[in-house]
């Protein structure tokens, strides 16, 4: 069967077409929790199936996953998670043969000094540091850090476990398949969604064989139309599936997707006799600058996963996450457990924090949307996996309560069983709590931790309010945020240098403001370009449109700030001419973050700036992440 739809530029396209009953879109924690559900309920006592397809009349129900990473477990990250869902679906003796997973043994929160004097602090910070180092001797004071007595129960992961996300998701896959009944296919993107009368009706495939822009070339294959009776889109902070369905269906009236954050992760060998044990968890605050959080945990096999997160009101036009994880590594407090430890793999990904603000219309006729695409993260436990499995296995139930009815899969059906099970589970319930736990941080740090110390320990029913402003109001030109360190004339003259090599400005900019230059070893302290073809390496199929487009040259070309080449965490956005900054498909890692930081905002209610980002293929490699 062929189906015929216009392309990107409005040339209709005639499209193979495939009728299923239930299309998924992204394969991460969410659909992990939903397909494990729903797998294990597809099958009578005696192995015939439970129910009969109505895509493929006689036959069982048709169910595929489409994942846009190159491989299951490829495009997801973490993580240390209290795994309350997890633990419903899966007991501890088989949670253990998961690789790379291990019950957490110990937890530590750290404050972090600034050993070298180059961060940021507001006056308040120096005080305390100042304090600190006074009376250290009186303190849990070790090596700059100051191992904090207590962890808010908020935080507290102790009776969870430390996964590497990819190998979770790849064991969870392998689960799902054994039983013949769902396909999950790998590197193979969801491009668009297909709304018919305000009805979801499937999915579009990417097309291949484009040039850059999306035209054909020689080779053409237009990505197939994958009709459903009900999609399920599960495709995290950016995707563009859950994006178009906003779109065109509309969203609630308090909706915002203002607030979110940019992490990077490195998977590192520990070196021998480092002392660290497995099931160790440190969570840090207060370097390299007060607003980037930290954390590490130890796997079994002398592996560690660490990284920081950079957050919308982190107000530094410099955000350049690779630079700033390489400081956090070489604090005395972690550079003495790291020093002559080996990258194994790294990533990074965005992270949607607005939380219950970013809660789309979670159901419709034809479609459920689940995990962090449905607003799951929670933003006050610094949680989003066990919240976005859990997502999944809630929509399964209420699938399988439909499938038994035998009734359609439309609005009010998913609605009364999806949407209500998940306003009467702990999600709801938690996710009331942390609704204005992080809102202080917008008034600045100190106020910021304040602020979700007293959502946290009053359950929700103290905060400390504080209406955000657009992030282009408060984020400061290089020119002020340098003030008194870099003059404005050295500004210019290094603008001017880095964009004739075409790069971006953060090394020199950080190095004249104090930052010590990275003493790279060639094994873990790296050069960014090197870190893109190690381990996790990127690779980028040819034939594939770009997947991030500036969507007006004009406004790119009148950008002071271009946070988009600074922030990049691939290097994949450089100066270019006129103005106008350039990308390269080859060195993207997916992580979305261009989409955000871009501050010409065009329709903040969702998000929308002046980068386009699609859906796209590659990205890095590597299932440890
Ligand atoms: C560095 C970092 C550390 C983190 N640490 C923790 C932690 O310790 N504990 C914790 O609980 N949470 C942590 N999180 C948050 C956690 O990763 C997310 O909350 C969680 O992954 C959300 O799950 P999800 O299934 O909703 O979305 P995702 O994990 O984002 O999965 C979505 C999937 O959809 C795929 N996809 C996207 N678009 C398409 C498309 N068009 N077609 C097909 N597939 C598509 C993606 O490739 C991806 O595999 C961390 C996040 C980051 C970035
Ligand atoms: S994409 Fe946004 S941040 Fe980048 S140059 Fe254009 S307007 Fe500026
Ligand atoms: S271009 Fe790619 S690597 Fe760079 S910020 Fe955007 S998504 Fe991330």
């Amino acid at each position: 069967m062929s189906e015929t739809s216009v392309n990107e530029q409005g040339i209709p396209v005639e499209r193979p077409r495939m009728d299923v009953d239930i299309v998924c879109v992204g394969f991460g924690p969410a659909m992990g929790g939903f397909l494990t559900t729903l797998a294990r309920n597809l099958k009578n006592p005696d192995g015939s199936p439970r129910f009969e397809s109505q895509a493929m009349p006689g036959m069982p129900l048709q169910i595929l996953c489409y994942e846009r990473a190159d491989d299951v477990g490829f495009g997801v990250s973490g993580i240390v998670t209290r795994a309350r869902g997890i633990k419903k679906s899966f007991s501890a003796e088989a949670l253990k043969s998961v690789p790379l997973a291990c019950e957490v043994k110990e937890e530590k929160l750290l404050y972090m000094l600034d050993p070298h004097g180059a961060s940021r602090r507001p006056a308040i910070v120096k005080l305390a540091d100042r304090l600190i180092r006074l009376f250290k001797f009186a303190l849990p004071y070790k090596d700059e850090a100051l191992e904090l007595p207590w962890i808010p129960s908020f935080l507290h992961k102790g009776d969870g476990w430390i996964f590497s996300m990819g190998q979770f998701m790849q064991w969870v896959a392998a689960e799902i398949q054994s039983g013949g009944d769902i396909q999950i296919w790998p590197g193979t993107p969801a491009s668009g969604v297909i709304i018919e009368n305000s009805s979801v009706k499937g999915i579009r495939l990417i097309d291949q064989g484009v040039d850059k822009n999306g035209n054909p070339t020689e080779g053409f294959m237009p990505g197939m139309e994958v009709r459903s009776n009900l999609t399920v889109v599960g495709d995290g902070p950016v995707g563009v599936i859950s994006r178009q369905i906003d779109e065109a269906i509309g969203v609630p009236e308090n909706y915002d997707r203002h607030e979110w954050a940019l992490g990077m992760k490195f998977v590192v060998d520990l070196p021998e006799n480092c002392g660290l044990k497995p099931g160790t968890v440190f969570h840090t605050l207060g370097y390299p600058e007060p607003e980037i959080f930290g954390f590490m945990y130890v796997h079994p096999g002398n592996i560690a996963s660490f990284g920081i997160f950079i957050p919308s009101w982190f107000y530094n036009p410099i955000r350049t996450a690779y630079r700033y994880l390489q400081y956090w590594m070489l604090h005395p407090y972690f550079w003495k457990y790291l020093k002559g430890g080996k990258l194994r793999s790294w990533g990074a990904k965005s992270i949607l924090e607005s939380g219950r603000r970013a809660t789309p219309y979670l159901a419709g006729n034809g479609y459920a949307k689940i995990g962090e695409c449905s607003g799951t993260t929670n933003v006050l436990t610094n949680s989003g996996v066990d919240e976005a499995w859990e997502s999944g296995v809630l929509l399964a139930e209420s699938v399988i309560e439909l499938l038994e009815k035998k009734r359609p899969f439309t609005k009010e059906n998913l609605e009364e069983t999806y949407v209500k099970r998940r306003q009467q589970s702990w999600l709801e319930k938690e996710s009331k709590i942390a609704e204005k736990a992080r809102d202080g941080f917008n008034r600045g740090f100190v106020y910021g931790l304040i602020g979700m110390a007293l959502s946290g320990l009053t359950n929700g029913k103290l905060n400390l309010s504080c209406k955000a402003s657009p992030h282009k109001e408060k984020m400061p030109t290089i020119e002020e945020f340098y003030r008194g360190k870099i003059s404005p004339e050295e500004i210019v003259r290094i603008r001017r240098e880095c964009a004739e090599k075409g790069i971006a400005l953060n090394t020199v900019l950080m190095e004249k403001a104090g930052w010590e230059p990275i003493p790279y070893d060639g094994k873990l302290l790296i050069s960014h370009q090197d870190a893109l073809l190690i381990g996790g390496k990127v690779q980028a199929a040819q034939g594939y449109a770009d997947h991030v487009r500036f969507v007006d040259e004009k406004v790119c070309m009148q950008c002071e700030r271009k946070i988009c080449i600074e922030m990049c965490s691939g290097q994949a956005i450089t100066p270019g001419e006129n103005g106008v900054p350039v990308f390269d498909r080859e060195k993207c890692v997916h992580c979305g973050a261009c989409l955000w930081n871009c501050l010409e905002e065009s329709h903040r209610k969702l998000g929308k700036t002046n980068v386009e980002f699609l859906a796209g293929v590659g990205g890095l490699h590597s299932a440890e992440n």
